[in-house]
């Protein structure tokens, strides 16, 4: 057969997402002057649209950095040396924010439930053992880019609540900001991250941090903060270069304001609904193919667990590997590998793969990778299960 893949390419995984020409656009100019001008004058009104995308009425600072830097960012403005974190893991994600608070001498105690969704009763068995009061933070993950498990913070908040812990709760939105509903205020959500390259359709290199009140005057005290880490005066600058510690990310920023834009004439709740209506579209060719081979399911089981963003997809090793090469070399579609779900027998996870619906996506671009894997199985000799385009076209007509 003829090679397939030339044309526009299309880079299906979940971070990078796809630039919009409106983004890349915004970013295709000289250095800009940063004492005055342009980028002076458009700063500051990032900062509201920051606000409103997280849903809080706190602060917000931005950093040169990407996700891991922003792990540290919180850690750093959350903890003093020796103090107690507590972690939770549904993959991969929630280990790295771990590894990087035992890197800075917090103490970490880690619930990990695997590829899956938290067990609540675990948490709160967790809080309520903690007599003294040590944790100072819960660190959880909203949506595990590797699993794709989505856990609901606002569950988090009420078990705190319930028990009268007073934890800050910390959440990594890294996967889900600008694509699955947050609601940080009404969540009561202490501290947030969020990363530029995947629902805010951002070149990778700056990151976000969220702060309630009560977190901003925690991190007063919190002895791991250095000069740069520091929250207070990137988010509250008398002084321009403040905002980032010295050179402002010139060209990040008016993408990031172009990004911004797009999201707020699309309409936030509008955004969410648009990641849903495609995430189903993706569940429903999936649990299709999966009917006629009963190796191919959805990594989460309960629809209320997924994300909206990414979907993480178990097919048996090596069929996702296989497959995976197939579409990004025969037909210009690239998915996500099965990043961190290494099992027994499958050592690499080329069992698994994660099909991206994360940031610039619409029906097409979501419609065609469904279709170009659905090829891709027919042409490995894959075994699968019929109707998988339909059943995604009849979500995407509903
Ligand atoms: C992508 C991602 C990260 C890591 O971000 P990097 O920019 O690769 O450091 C952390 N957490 C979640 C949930 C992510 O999706």
């Amino acid at each position: 057969m003829p090679n397939l893949a030339h044309g526009r390419p299309y880079l299906a995984i979940p971070g990078p997402s796809t630039i919009p020409e409106r983004v890349l656009q915004a970013m295709n100019r000289g250095a800009p002057n940063i004492y005055a001008g342009a980028l002076h004058d458009m700063v500051a009104g990032l900062w509201p649209d920051l606000k409103a995308l997280a849903g809080t009425t706190g602060d917000v600072a931005v950093y040169i950095g990407n996700g891991h830097a922003l792990w540290e960012a919180a850690n750093t403005n959350l903890f003093s040396r020796g103090e107690k974190a507590l972690v939770l893991a549904s993959g991969l994600f929630g280990h790295g924010w771990a590894n990087s608070a035992r890197g800075l001498g917090v103490e970490v105690a880690l619930l990990d439930f695997g590829p899956a969704p938290m067990d609540l009763d675990r948490v709160e068995d967790a809080l309520r053992a903690d007599r003294t009061r040590e944790i100072r933070a819960v660190l959880m993950t909203q949506t595990d880019t590797a699993s794709s498990v989505k856990n609901d913070v606002a569950a988090v908040r009420s078990v705190l609540d319930a028990l009268g812990h007073p934890a800050l709760l910390a959440v990594d939105c890294i996967a889900t900001l600008g694509c699955d509903e947050y609601r940080m205020d009404d969540w009561g959500v202490d501290l947030t991250i969020a990363a530029s390259q995947k629902g805010l359709m951002t070149p990778p290199g700056i990151g976000f941090l969220w702060m309630s009140p009560r977190a901003m005057a925690a991190s007063e005290s919190a002895g791991l903060r250095t000069p740069y880490w520091a929250v207070g005066p990137r988010a509250r600058p008398t002084e321009f270069w403040q905002y980032f510690c010295g050179t402002a990310p010139t060209h990040h920023l008016f993408g990031l304001r172009a990004a911004l834009d797009m999201i707020g004439e699309e309409g936030l709740p509008n955004v969410w609904a648009r990641h849903h209506h495609l995430a189903r579209a993706v569940w429903a060719a999936v649990e299709a193919w999966g009917r006629g081979n009963p190796e191919i399911r959805l990594n989460v089981a309960d629809p209320a667990c997924r994300g909206w963003s990414v979907t993480s997809v178990r097919m048996g090793a090596p069929h996702a590997t296989r497959l995976r090469d197939w579409t990004e070399t025969q037909a210009g579609v690239t998915l996500g590998i099965g990043l961190g779900m290494s099992e027994p027998g499958d050592p690499h996870g080329d069992g698994f793969l994660r099909i991206a619906h994360m940031g610039h996506v619409n029906a097409h671009m979501t419609l065609g990778a469904l279709a170009v894997a659905e090829a891709g199985m027919q042409a490995l000799d894959i075994p699968h299960g019929t109707g998988a385009l339909e059943a995604a076209a009849a979500v995407i007509a509903s």
